[in-house]
């Protein structure tokens, strides 16, 4: 069998009375999971879906978000799962580029609303199909036990069929819609479930979601295992998450580096009987080695398994085992199963050993390119072979260590963010003349977004201004932390931007 779902539907049939998510105060058994996913299925068809149109889903951490993931697959769709934190001219250029038909989403989430009547309202399209998902509306309420028949129906899922496109940036240009096949979602899986060796009885603590590649990857590989999935919605209360563990037993943990350092200053994590926990995975961007060191000491009982990935890949590329975190900390490890790597130098060539180049990879796993998008497709995607855009080098033994990026992206917390976003914005306040945004290091986040401005007739104060009108337009992780205001940005010969030069001590002469 060659899809995720048709390896779930399998896991159904062996194991339907196991829970496989918990979310608040619901807990759904595999069987119920996948009745409620071929009733949306059955719901999408009868509403017209055809094999290949887009189904948009705007939906927070919540059981609902994998229902109709999995619904959209059975129905034949492609998933377009959206970042909900994102703002309404997002959301439109999202709805747009991807010209999808039906779009599951908050009841009351007024941005996207306005979002799908201005594309309606554009498009020439017969208007999209609303599926609004609220406290005591569902997604969709099943009837009867008539299951069998998909779960043959999922069978027929063909690996080279796109199953999921997940946009990387926003408006500026053609958006960047990474477009995976159902091949892709598996030979990634298959991969992770080896090293992290899931079992049915492992039961994972989730807090990413299922619009990031990392939250998708966590949902799908342990469903495929017949594992248990627990949300959560986020980190505001640590306390009740660590709660949780103790209730739930839980046995893996998924973050970013910003969660654990979270979690560590907020939390005194020997208050609490964590022994259930057998993994933690760390992945999204570089966790310094000292944060590292704090986590293992305070949860010696877990193994800390550090991950590099990017959404273009599915995912995952490399992990480091865990019995090699001290004598290569630091390092993002080797390549996941049948993920081939290389450094490429600058003006092409492979790199000696030790010496810095550019990550690229080639695998299974690798995207087929950018939605209706050749031209950035093509610039990242060379005879097989995916250009990451991060530097690093390879070891004696073969490990990964990662350097920086090639390119200007922008990586905030588990949130990647291309400064042109956020520039073209700013540069629409009135009295603003130039404008130049770059990621600035920050122990929490990894990094937090600066902005240098020109804006020489406006009056002092006026980052409040700034940012007042960040608010408006853009998702709250891509507003600037800071704000400068400068004579000038540092340009080259041509005239382009010097964003590297920002980030020096002195920027601006
Ligand atoms: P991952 O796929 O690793 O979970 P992600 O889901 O956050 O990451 P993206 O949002 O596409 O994926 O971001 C990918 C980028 O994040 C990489 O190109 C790299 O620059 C950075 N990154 C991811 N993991 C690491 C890591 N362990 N160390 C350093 N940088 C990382």
């Amino acid at each position: 069998m060659s899809s995720v779902p048709a390896r779930v539907a399998e896991v159904v049939e062996r194991h339907p009375e196991r829970i496989a998510i918990v979310a608040d105060d619901r807990r759904i058994r595999y069987d119920e999971f996948w009745r409620e996913s071929v009733c949306f299925a059955r719901a999408l068809r009868a509403h017209g879906l055809q094999p290949g149109e887009r189904v948009a889903i705007l939906l927070p951490n919540r059981i609902e978000a994998a229902v109709a993931c999995y619904g959209c697959w059975l129905a034949g769709g492609i998933a377009v799962p959206l970042n909900v934190q994102a703002r309404a001219r997002d959301f439109q250029a999202w709805l747009r580029h991807a010209e999808a038909r039906h779009v599951v989403h908050e009841y009351s989430h007024n941005d996207v609303v306005d979002a799908i009547a201005a594309v309606d309202a554009s498009s020439g399209h017969p208007p999209m199909r609303r599926w609004p998902v609220g406290a005591d509306r569902p997604l969709c309420a099943p009837a009867g036990d008539d299951a069998p028949e998909i779960v043959r129906d999922a069978s027929d899922i063909d690996a080279d069929r796109v199953a999921m496109i997940l946009y990387t940036s926003g408006t500026t240009g053609a958006p960047k819609g990474v477009t995976l096949t159902h091949g892709n979602l598996l030979a990634n899986a298959g991969a992770v479930i080896d090293y992290l060796q899931l079992d049915p009885d492992d039961s994972v603590l989730s807090i990413l979601a299922f619009y990031y590649a990392y939250g998708a990857s966590v949902l799908h590989t342990h469903l495929l295992s017949g594992a248990c999935i627990v949300l959560a919605q986020n980190l505001l209360f640590p306390h009740l998450l660590m709660d949780t563990i103790v209730r739930e037993r839980i046995t893996g943990f998924s973050g970013v580096p910003s969660t654990f350092a979270l979690l560590l200053e907020r939390v005194k994590l020997g208050d609490y009987d964590l022994s259930s926990l057998r993994y933690l995975t760390q992945a999204g961007g570089p966790m310094g080695p000292t944060l590292t060191q704090r986590l293992r000491a305070a949860l010696p009982g877990a193994r800390l398994f550090v991950m590099y990935g990017q959404t273009e890949a599915t995912s995952r590329l490399t992990w480091l085992p865990p019995e090699r975190l001290d004598e290569k900390l630091g390092s993002v490890g080797i390549p996941i199963g049948g993920v081939s790597l290389r450094i490429v130098r600058e003006h092409g060539g492979d790199a000696d050993t030790g010496e810095d180049g550019e990550v690229w990879v080639r695998g299974a796993n690798v995207m087929r390119g950018y939605w209706n998008n050749p031209e950035s497709s093509a610039a990242v995607l060379r005879d097989g072979w995916l250009r990451t855009g991060d530097m690093g080098h390879l070891d004696d033994d073969g490990y990964l260590w990662l350097v920086g990026r090639r390119s200007d992206m922008i990586k905030t917390g588990a949130h990647r963010v291309h400064p042109v976003d956020v520039e073209e914005v700013i540069a629409e306040v009135p009295g603003v003349a130039e404008v130049a945004v770059v990621g600035v290091d920050d122990d929490v986040l990894g990094q937090v977004i600066k902005a240098f401005v020109v804006a020489p007739g406006l009056p002092p104060r006026s980052d409040n201004l700034i940012k007042a009108h960040c608010r408006e337009r853009l998702a709250s992780y891509k507003i600037p932390r800071d704000i400068a205001f400068v004579s000038a940005l540092p340009r080259t010969a041509s005239g382009k931007v010097r964003r590297a030069a920002l980030l020096e001590p002195d920027p601006i002469p």
